[in-house]
């Protein structure tokens, strides 16, 4: 039962049921009828049966797409006609904006003023990368030997595994899916266990839209489904959204059969604070950074660097500003928190505060669970946390920032680039040149300046080092869901073999 409008606002309405596995067009249950539960993390109750595919599952699956691949339905289709049917996606997704939006919520509870506005940019993505199917294609090129012509091709890839989280489930999976699609590849998509149902609604909606049965699949389940996913012969490419254990994992499995992948991994970004900031801004920005989504997004803004002369006003007011923050029904546009995604990412946080108290850190506010209905913890503030302590080294994904202090640009950047991850930075202060100067020291793949956690198609997102490996969306996405062709033409030049052909040009 989950008809519980709590907030008097008659927001809720049961979604309940049985969601089963899309695989050829056809909607099936997991062999032996295996399920497992939709859980919501405000009302702490399930709600519906999720088919749980085995590796037989996914070898059907896989089976579907490779030969939707093949047979060239749409790999083979105009790049134009793919191009109207992804528009027409878009235009289903702003019709269905609603229910999709809703529908994520009951699965990770995040506010609804964050995900519908993240629904309505997702049919955005789609056009834009429709937008690009038709121009997306090889270059002529200069031969390098007389009597040839020589260009490139763009060509799909095949098979792609998109294995993607729960913290923002639809707008990260078009991040791969609107690529893959316009560059003419198929795709198997293995969404996050905690938010498996509005990847089937989205994927009900290619159909709608006219992209052929086989072309997009989805396979629902855990570790064991993705992994089987990733270990099939006949996926090409792995495009993984997720953690940087579990995505070094597979890409080391990838690697054993040389699958493309793309990795986009966590995250403990630095936000460096200059005393010549505007203060009110910078506090903002920060709260946008980790107090938003609760704090579970990548690009988190979990480490905050304050030049000396304003740490302590920063703090007080950081620690004012967070504990004010009405925790509530995430469907409810009054609220500006919402509950954890799971028990086990509650569990998760609270570890954390566990190990600061053992550490003895000074906590300014929150550190614990919110005594109410939900997986709810308290806006939570450190101050004076060393470098060296577990809080400000591991991803934590709740709204917990460690605050630290330093001097100078030199001691900025050394405690900003001091991490192994570098997703994103973010850097405040009046300052242009010093501004400019800091865009070029910090190590991250995405730098913001008097702002942060802007993001839009146009632009690359992705990490250094344990962030990821390469980029998602921008025009260079499609490159990864592509192989280049190079292709040489005779126009004429008599052939005599003899040994050391091609040698003398070159050749390996
Ligand atoms: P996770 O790594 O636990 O799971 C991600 C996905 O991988 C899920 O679908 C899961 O079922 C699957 N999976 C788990 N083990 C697998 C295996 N061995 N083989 C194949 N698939 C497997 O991550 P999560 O808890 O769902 O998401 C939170 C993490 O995602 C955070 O670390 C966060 O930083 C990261 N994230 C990164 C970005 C980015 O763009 N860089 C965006 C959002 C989230």
């Amino acid at each position: 039962m989950r008809a519980t409008p709590k907030s008097g606002l008659g927001l809720r309405s049961a979604p309940a049921g049985s969601f089963d596995l899309l695989i050829g067009g056809k909607l099936q249950s997991a062999e032996q009828g295996a399920t497992f539960a939709a859980h919501d993390p405000y009302l702490e109750e399930d709600w519906g049966q999720i088919a749980k595919a085995s590796p037989a599952d996914v070898d059907r699956a896989v089976a579907s797409a490779r030969s939707a691949f093949e047979d060239g339905r749409w790999s083979g289709m105009l790049a134009a006609e793919r191009a109207r049917i992804m528009l027409r996606l878009a235009d289903l997704i702003e019709r269905d904006a609603e229910s999709l939006t809703t529908q994520q919520i009951f699965e990770n509870g995040k506010l609804i003023s964050e995900m519908r506005p993240g629904t309505l940019g997702l049919a955005g993505d789609c056009r834009f990368f429709a937008g690009l199917a038709e121009t997306h294609g090889g270059a002529t090129v200069q031969s390098a030997r007389p009597g040839f012509t020589t260009f490139t091709l763009k060509e799909p890839i095949g098979v792609v595994g998109a294995i993607t989280p729960w913290n923002t489930p639809l707008g990260l999976l078009g991040w791969k899916l609107f690529p893959a699609l316009a560059a003419g590849n198929t795709i198997v998509v293995k969404p996050s266990e905690v938010t498996p149902t509005s990847t089937l609604m989205l994927a009900a909606l290619c159909e709608e839209a006219g992209i052929p049965g086989g072309v997009v699949n989805v396979v629902t389940g855990g570790r064991e489904t993705g992994a089987a996913l990733v270990e099939h012969p006949d996926v090409s490419k792995i495009a993984f959204t997720g953690s940087t254990a579990t995505g070094q994992q597979i890409a080391s499995r990838a690697a054993l059969r040389s699958a493309r992948v793309t990795l986009e991994m966590g995250g403990k970004s630095p936000q460096v604070i200059f005393a010549d900031a505007d203060l009110d801004q910078a506090v903002n920005g920060v709260m946008a950074g980790i107090f938003a989504a609760t704090g579970q997004s990548c690009m988190a803004g979990s480490r905050v660097l304050v030049e000396e002369p304003v740490f302590d006003r920063f703090c007080e007011i950081l620690a004012a500003r967070g504990s004010a923050m009405i925790a509530g029904d995430p469907l409810d546009p009054a609220s500006q928190l919402g509950p954890l995604a799971s028990r086990a990412q509650l569990d998760k946080v609270l570890a954390y505060f566990e190990i600061a108290r053992a550490e003895g850190l000074d906590c300014v506010t929150g550190g614990h669970r919110l005594d109410r209905q939900g997986y709810f913890v308290a806006p939570t503030v450190y101050r004076d946390v060393p470098q060296g302590s577990r809080i400000a080294r591991e991803e934590i994904f709740g709204p917990v920032v460690v605050v630290m202090h330093f001097n100078g640009e030199d001691e900025a950047v050394r405690i900003a680039n001091d991490s192994r991850y570098g997703l994103a930075a973010g850097i405040w202060t009046e300052d242009l040149r010093r501004a400019h100067r800091l865009v070029h020291r910090i190590r991250a793949g995405t730098v913001w300046v008097n702002n942060y956690r802007i993001i839009g198609h146009t632009l690359p997102f992705g990490g250094y080092g344990a962030s990821g490996i390469g980029r998602e969306m921008g025009r260079d996405a499609l490159e990864a869901y592509s192989e280049t062709k190079s292709v040489w033409i005779d126009l004429g030049n008599r052939i005599e073999f003899r040994t050391g052909h091609g040698e003398e040009q070159g050749a390996v």
